[in-house]
């Protein structure tokens, strides 16, 4: 869950969280134009989707600056690529082995 006021001590670490937040919600998003190394952001694919949630850098770290929920329809996000992404996937098979050490690759 990544909510207005949340902090990271990296930019990098934020990145992650807003992605996982969005993809574990079952939503999909889209890298902002006016991301840069101060700022990242995420918007939606649907241009009148009001979904937003920005990362800024300040002098205490990284703070979620806004966070808009989405308002467009769920057939948006029907194939969202960065959900079948290795890294958003391999997240969950690191956890599943974790805690299976007996699972076979065939069951995963
Ligand atoms: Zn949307």
């Amino acid at each position: 869950m990544v909510q207005v006021g949340d902090q990271f001590p990296l930019m990098t670490e934020a990145c992650e969280a807003i992605r996982r937040h969005v993809l574990d919600d079952g939503k999909s998003y889209a890298l902002a134009n006016k991301s840069d190394h101060k700022r990242f952001i995420l918007t939606c694919k649907a241009l009148d989707c009001k979904f937003r949630i920005r990362a800024s850098n300040t002098k205490r770290g990284v703070k979620i600056t806004i966070s808009n929920s989405h308002t467009c329809t769920p057939a948006t996000h029907y194939i969202s690529r960065p959900a079948h992404s290795i890294w958003y996937l391999k997240g969950y098979h690191q956890a599943l082995i974790i805690n299976n050490q007996d699972i076979t690759p065939a069951q995963i």
